[in-house]
């Protein structure tokens, strides 16, 4: 199926690893050219020089820097030609206890996860819409459907950001002149960020990393993790022009792991 994305520019933040770089590859696989970001330069470049073997006849720009910080944020935007796709993303808060979090915690988890989209969003849509396409892609979390307790940043920060997304993609300004804003809910991927989760698991309770990953794998119906390759996949046909009518939504990717009927 031919995405119909040839030509067209997207910044991807957060990706020389993961689900974003996921996103970043199968977007440049589609002729899209694409802005990268990442703190850490040295994985961001090699990342880069992953991009343009995988798709040799696009531009991919990699910027370096935070993107929870303004100034990640202008440098992100500026080294972009024109945002015709977003796809947001950053680091997830830690986990812990609530009882444990003061001011200072909550506001990086907002800052990072509901925040940081929002301003990028701010910056981009409306010159989305004033060429009449546009798509916005936030990866969020399974937890925003079925919160974990012990996440309870993730939780809080990204059902912020949810239901902001659920007014705003639905304003006819946006949604009539092409523009589409939804979310993407990762359960778990086989990613740096959720082995050293489970290194973390393992350390603490003495077992073997391999028998942890085991009995996490054996909650998924599918019975295993999910791939970077699989959530860019998805997160390229929701960017599509096939996907027009695709808005507001909260797309679940997990393997079957969430038991609800809807
Ligand atoms: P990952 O493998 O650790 O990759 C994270 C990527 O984001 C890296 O490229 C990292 O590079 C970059 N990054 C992190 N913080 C950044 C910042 N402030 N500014 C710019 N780049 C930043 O993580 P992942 O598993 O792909 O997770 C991506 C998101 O999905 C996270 O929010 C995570 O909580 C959420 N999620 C993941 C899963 C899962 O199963 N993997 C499930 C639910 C939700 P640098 O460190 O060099 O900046």
């Amino acid at each position: 199926m031919d995405l119909g994305l040839q030509g067209k520019w997207a910044l991807v933040c957060a990706a020389s690893k993961g689900l974003g770089k996921g996103c970043a590859v199968a977007l440049a696989r589609e002729g899209v050219n694409v802005v990268i970001t990442a703190r850490g330069d040295a994985a961001l470049q090699a990342t880069a020089a992953e991009l343009r073997q995988a798709a040799p006849g696009v531009q991919v720009l990699a910027v370096a820097g935070d993107i929870t910080t303004p100034e990640g944020r202008a440098a992100a935007l500026a080294a972009c030609p024109q945002v015709d796709i977003l796809v947001n993303n950053a680091g997830g808060p830690p986990p812990g206890d609530f009882r444990d979090w003061g001011r200072e915690a909550w506001l990086a988890a907002v800052e990072a996860n509901m925040f940081t989209p929002i301003e990028l969003m701010k910056a981009t849509v409306d010159g989305m819409a004033s060429r009449g396409f546009g798509r916005v892609v936030n990866i969020t979390s399974s937890s925003v459907k079925a919160p974990i307790d012990f996440l309870g940043l993730s939780n809080g920060a990204r059902s912020g950001l949810t239901g902001f997304v659920a007014g705003t993609a639905r304003q006819g300004r946006l949604a009539a002149a092409g523009v589409t804003i939804n979310n993407i809910l990762p359960g778990t991927f086989d990613t740096d960020r959720l082995r050293s989760g489970f290194a973390s698991v393992a350390q603490k309770s003495g077992q073997p990393l391999e028998a942890v990953m085991t009995a996490r794998r054996k909650t998924v119906p599918a019975g295993r993790f999910g791939t970077p390759e699989e959530f860019g996949a998805l997160c390229a046909f929701v960017c599509s022009v096939h996907a027009g009518y695709i808005n507001g939504q909260n797309l679940l990717i997990d393997g079957g792991a969430y038991p609800g009927t809807f």
